[in-house]
């Protein structure tokens, strides 16, 4: 007799449990509960604590003994939460870059549906009654603002998820409701279909700018890959109208009835992005990004899951947002290094965007004027179509680009007199100015002038940086150290405390005191924390009267202003010294986007100041511009076959002892060796970081490089997983990092 006669039979799943082990779990599933299906969440119960755990699988066996099975302790959805694209990405992530399955849904799902309450599936959308019972003029601005929102979207309305993610309140939506002018329905009495063909109806444009021959050839060559996945590439100097060939193909994929993901690199951006966006198409705009709350996060997420929002535009994370008819994505500024996440799942969303892009089907157009070395190489490749745009829309000339030589010339905060008299001239002439320098603070190093103690960091391999805001003070820029200012030099007593170099402060202080009569907006950390204050310094540069703006990084990146005609970059040098072997090509692009700021409508000119005038990597940019700049660079990566010619991976360690930190490394490189397919990999290190010592722990790395990617990650993924049982692991925190992006 079959043994199953006598055993009621078992129901079982395989779930993928947030929890850092390289595993999927059993489990069974009570009577009382209806089997969920593939890609629903559960929760378990999980050594002493419950998760949240995603189903992947419904086994007919399992390894462990009835009675060791757990049941799981409710069923999260009826349905899969997510669509098959997106559950395909995550496990791809999950395989690509090592990390546990179980992490990855959790990284890639909005905070609140990491928690075990069940999601509502009926939708409720809001739709004006016609006629209106009261005259508009009489409500609150509130109300009038949702009342044209939702009358601009006739009988078809709006969702209450894609509502409440633009920001309406619920108590706006009960007032309305109250007065008689709107009323809620199901959104199940319509199909999906039926409402795409509707909202399609309305996403009528605005005024498309009439594109300039390249652009429209760029246009043409984009229109015949609407259809399947096609990576392409927008190469387009600063100000050559990236953004309205993205406006132009979305308008296409729009009309389709289709869904864009826009991908932006920092919040900073998004006010502008979402304006040139908002002011194109009528249909709300779906905004992700960390300064969300999760109630916003959530419903923005469900707005582009049930294909309400046609245009959802986020930082890095969005990628993994499900979309139900997804037909383009746009990476803006596809270089910029905020798209590698340097934490828990490290991906890169530009990698993440093209496997995406091959499981949907759809282009993923990457745009940048300084494209990363990487990208450069798929499109010589013809991994990716490449396309450019050489010239700015406007025909502004491109900017003049001079150095300014500051051997042995009297600077004050950094800035030379050339530069000084530079500003003074365009300042004059009714102009704006942009001064680039990459260090916040007052001053980077505090000096005593008597014996040359200078104030460092007892947590870090890092001076301390001066702050005078608020109160003078000292900060830690690599951990959270602050500290009053010493009164006197602990080592020789002396009071000659010299705060020493030049940060943003420090400089603004300077440009205040020559030009008291202008603004001098400083964008850096500490200016622009606050939630809103990116909308006044665009208020500010917006204005036509002189303006001083001076900042880090942050102003590198894709910003318009337009009566920018003089940039200065106060130091140059800095990243073309450094040791790692990015550093040319990151500085590089730095410069370009920086300088890309000036003349953005009338000619403009960029002054570079350096110690070196002279060096070859500077002179080559100057002369011969970004493109040929970094095609000088692939040649050099493969002349020393780094990295994209050859495939990397980094393993990173750190403990309170710099010698666990190594003696761990060491170990984990012999494991490695036991392989002895290890002899195609090329093993750099153990090495310390180049900060060894950062926030009380002992840091050390080890690169791995390989001319292939498979036999890198084959040998990999049994290596990784099971240095989780070598001794050394238990003293130390480690992380692998797929394709790096930075030795540190
Ligand atoms: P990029 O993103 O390539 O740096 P933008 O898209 O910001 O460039 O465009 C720079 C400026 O040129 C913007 O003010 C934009 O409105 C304008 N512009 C773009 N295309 C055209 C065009 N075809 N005709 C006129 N102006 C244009
Ligand atoms: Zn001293
Ligand atoms: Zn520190």
């Amino acid at each position: 007799m079959p043994e199953t006669a006598l055993m009621p039979t078992l129901r079982l799943l395989q779930v993928a449990v947030p929890v850092p082990m390289f595993a999927v779990f059993d489990y069974s599933v009570p009577e009382s509960f209806a089997m969920p299906p593939i890609g629903a969440r559960v929760s378990v119960p999980f050594g002493h604590k419950t998760y949240v755990g995603m189903v992947i699988g419904h086994p007919v066996d399992s390894s462990l003994e009835s009675t060791r099975l757990k049941p799981i302790v409710q069923v999260m959805d009826t349905k899969p939460l997510l669509p098959d694209t997106v559950f395909n990405l995550l496990a791809w992530a999950a395989h690509y870059y090592h990390y546990p399955l179980g992490e990855v849904f959790s990284v890639a799902l909005p905070t609140l549906l990491r928690q075990t309450d069940s999601l509502d599936n009926i939708l409720t959308a809001w739709r004006v009654i016609a006629p209106c019972p009261v005259n508009p003029d009489k409500l609150t601005e509130r109300q009038k603002t949702l009342y044209n929102l939702l009358k601009s979207q006739g009988n078809q309305g709006l969702s209450q998820p894609l509502l409440l993610s633009q920001n309406t309140p619920a108590s706006v939506l009960s007032q309305l409701t109250k007065k008689g002018v709107i009323e809620p329905f199901e959104l199940s009495e319509h199909t999906p279909q039926q409402r795409l063909k509707a909202k399609s109806a309305l996403l009528v444009q605005h005024a498309p700018l009439t594109l300039n021959t390249e652009q429209s050839q760029a246009v043409q060559a984009i229109l015949p890959h609407l259809e399947k996945f096609r990576g392409i590439l927008l190469e387009g100097v600063t100000g050559s109208g990236k953004t309205e060939v993205y406006l132009q193909i979305m308008a296409k994929v729009l009309a389709r009835g289709q869904q864009v993901l826009v991908l932006v690199p920092e919040i900073g951006l998004t006010p502008q992005t979402v304006g040139r966006f908002a002011t194109r198409f009528k249909t709300p705009i779906i905004l992700l990004h960390s300064r969300m709350n999760d109630a916003q996060r959530l419903a923005g997420w469900q707005a582009a899951h049930h294909g309400e929002a046609f245009i959802i535009i986020g930082t890095r994370s969005a990628i993994f947002t499900p979309m139900a008819h997804l037909g383009l994505i746009v990476l803006d500024e596809e270089h910029d290094l905020s798209y590698k996440q340097q934490e828990s799942l490290r991906y890169h969303a530009r990698d993440v965007a093209l496997k995406r892009g091959q499981l949907e089907g759809c282009p993923v157009l990457l745009g940048t004027a300084t494209p990363a070395l990487e990208t450069l190489r798929l499109a010589y490749t013809d991994k990716l179509l490449h396309l450019r745009l050489t010239e700015r829309a406007h025909h502004a000339p491109p900017p003049v680009l001079r150095t300014i030589d500051l051997r042995a010339k009297k600077r004050e905060g950094g800035l030379s007199i050339e530069l000084i008299k530079a500003i003074e001239k365009t300042i004059s002439q009714g102009e704006q100015v942009l001064i680039f320098l990459n260090r916040r603070g007052y001053a980077p190093v505090l000096l005593c002038e008597s014996c040359g103690w200078q104030a460092d960091c007892p947590r870090c391999d890092a001076h301390l940086t001066v702050h005078h805001l608020p109160g003078t003070h000292l900060e830690c820029h690599h951990c959270t150290l602050k500290s009053k200012l010493p009164p006197a030099c602990p080592n020789c007593k002396s009071v000659n405390l010299m705060p020493t170099g030049n940060g943003t402060a420090r400089a603004e202080e300077v440009l205040q005191a020559y030009f008291p009569m202008v603004d001098v907006v400083r964008v850096d950390r500490d200016t622009t924390s606050k939630m809103g204050s990116w909308d006044a310094i665009y208020a500010k540069a917006h204005e036509p009267k002189p303006l001083i703006l001076l900042g880090t990084q942050m102003l590198a990146k894709g910003h318009h202003f337009p009566y920018v005609t003089l940039v200065g970059i106060i130091d140059a040098d800095a990243g073309f010294l450094s040791s790692d072997f990015r550093a040319p090509e990151r500085t590089a692009q730095q410069i370009t986007q920086v300088a890309g700021r000036a003349g953005r409508e009338q000619a403009g000119q960029v002054l570079i100041q350096s110690w070196q005038p002279d060096n070859v990597l500077l002179r080559t940019l100057i002369e011969q511009g970004y493109h040929d700049f970094a095609l000088n660079l692939l040649s050099e990566r493969q002349k020393s076959a780094l990295p994209p010619f050859r495939y990397a991976a980094l393993l990173r360690a750190e403990s309170p002892s710099a010698e666990l930190t190594q003696q761990f490394l060491q170990a984990a490189v012999v494991h490695l060796q036991h392989d002895i397919r290890s002899k195609f990999i090329e093993i750099w290190g153990p090495v310390p970081a180049p900060m060894e010592k950062r926030d009380a722990v002992y840091r050390g790395h080890v690169l791995f490089l390989a001319n292939e990617r498979p036999v890198l990650h084959d040998i990999l993924r049994g290596w990784w997983p099971s240095l989780l049982h070598i001794p050394e692991r238990k003293k130390v925190r480690a992380s692998l990092d797929i394709d790096p992006q930075e030795l540190a």
